[in-house]
């Protein structure tokens, strides 16, 4: 799915995180839990502080007593701890080379997701791995690897799978027919077929329909004809036979037809993953061709389109991600995105020379603007056709929400 301006922007967040370190153990993550009391949480750092007196190198100590009061101080804003939790990062992180450069910084994020655990550490680099794990890839596949001779159910996570059950069959080979009856044999063959595809049918209900509305879709394959049969004769939950978006042919079963069926099927996820992405775009192309009054791109009008309020849905590839200047005339107020900040300037609009300038990166900046004026925001990846496509277009594009005179 073409990922959400608040998806990014807390991905973006987190790489920075990530790539801070202290110079020593100066660095503290702090985890509090949906309903724990802030109060008992900053009885908890006072005793830390205290703790935090033992430590023998001078610096080291100054830092941390000082990370520690910072989130007290930070802490003592609230009265309750927000529905999600808090996190909080704070620590020395040195500004050059040497030894006493150190800044104390701060991060207090409200996360998407509940904090699972109350943690405190202290490390020289932040501890990051819940908060990773509330922004890995949420949507799930089903697959249903299958023949006459039995089932495998797994779902599928971004790049990990997971079996999650096996339906065995007792559909007996079709030519050991021996001194029965031809037809009496194939009768009972075609019922215990039956049978197994009726017990595959609940169990893989049983196993998916938990998983919706993360389920984005199911795959069924394996060798011969038992895969089709399967799907023609609806025995799925109606609601999960609408998900089944491809059926195919394997020459393995087990985990190994598993792992065969990924492989076959992956263009096919990566399509579905980017439908929305391609729908837009698509959306853009087809309005540049009938309508072009309601697209905007380059950076300059959009920008404009955006501060209106005029924009119903922005499009930004990922890498355009550059650093502007947000150049605001003093006199009426304006301002300019500018990629070079000449010194000699004058307002287009006022003809004022008088401004002030402050640095932005390019998707923040606009994807806040958007968000206050309720646009909707795609980020799209780049290197995929519609996302150059869309780069053709200087990478930033608004849809407007109605024709602009
Ligand atoms: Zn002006």
């Amino acid at each position: 799915m073409g990922r959400s301006f608040r998806e990014y922007e807390f991905k973006k967040l987190l790489r920075e995180l990530g790539s801070k370190k202290g110079r020593g153990t100066e660095l503290i993550s702090l985890y509090v839990p949906p309903g724990r009391n802030v109060y008992d949480v900053v009885k908890y750092l006072r005793q830390e502080y205290d703790q935090a007196g033992n430590i023998k190198d001078k610096l080291t100590r100054k830092n941390v007593q000082g990370a520690i009061e910072s989130i007290i101080q930070r802490l003592k804003l609230y009265r309750k701890t927000p529905p999600n939790g808090l996190v909080v990062f704070c620590g020395a992180i040195p500004r050059g080379a040497d030894r006493g450069t150190e800044k104390i910084e701060i991060y207090v994020i409200e996360p998407p997701e509940p904090v699972p655990f109350f943690k405190y550490v202290c490390d020289h680099e932040f501890f990051l791995d819940p908060l990773e794990d509330m922004v890995r890839e949420k949507a799930a596949y089903g697959l249903i690897v299958m023949d006459r001779g039995g089932a495998v159910l797994a779902v599928l996570r971004g790049a990990n799978y997971k079996i999650v059950d096996r339906v065995g069959s007792d559909i007996p080979p079709k030519h050991s027919a021996g001194g029965q009856s031809q037809r009496r044999f194939e009768r009972i063959r075609e019922e215990r077929v039956h049978d197994f595809f009726k017990r595959l049918g609940a169990r893989a209900t049983k196993a998916f329909l938990p998983l919706m509305p993360e389920l984005r879709g199911i795959i069924i394959g394996g060798p011969g004809d038992a895969r089709e049969r399967f799907q023609e004769g609806n025995f799925l939950h109606y609601e999960l036979q609408k998900k089944v978006i491809a059926n195919v042919p394997l020459s393995y079963t087990e985990e190994q037809g598993v792992r065969e069926l990924i492989m076959r099927a992956q263009d096919l996820l990566r399509e579905v993953s980017l439908f929305e992405e391609r729908e837009a775009v698509g959306e853009v192309f087809s309005l540049l061709a009938k309508n072009p009054d309601m697209v905007v791109y380059g950076i300059g009008e959009v920008h404009r389109a955006l501060v209106a309020g005029t924009v119903a849905k922005l499009l930004m590839l990922e890498d355009m991600d550059e650093r502007y200047t947000l150049r605001r005339c003093s006199s009426c107020g304006r301002g300019y995105l500018l990629r070079e900040a000449p010194p000699e300037w004058t307002c287009p609009d006022c003809g004022s020379s008088d401004y002030s300038d402050e640095e932005v990166s390019l998707i923040d900046y606009l994807g806040e603007l958007a968000e206050r004026t309720g646009t909707d925001v795609l980020i799209l990846t780049p290197g995929t056709e519609w996302g150059e496509q869309l780069r053709a277009l200087g990478g930033i594009v608004g849809i407007l929400r109605y024709r602009s005179y």
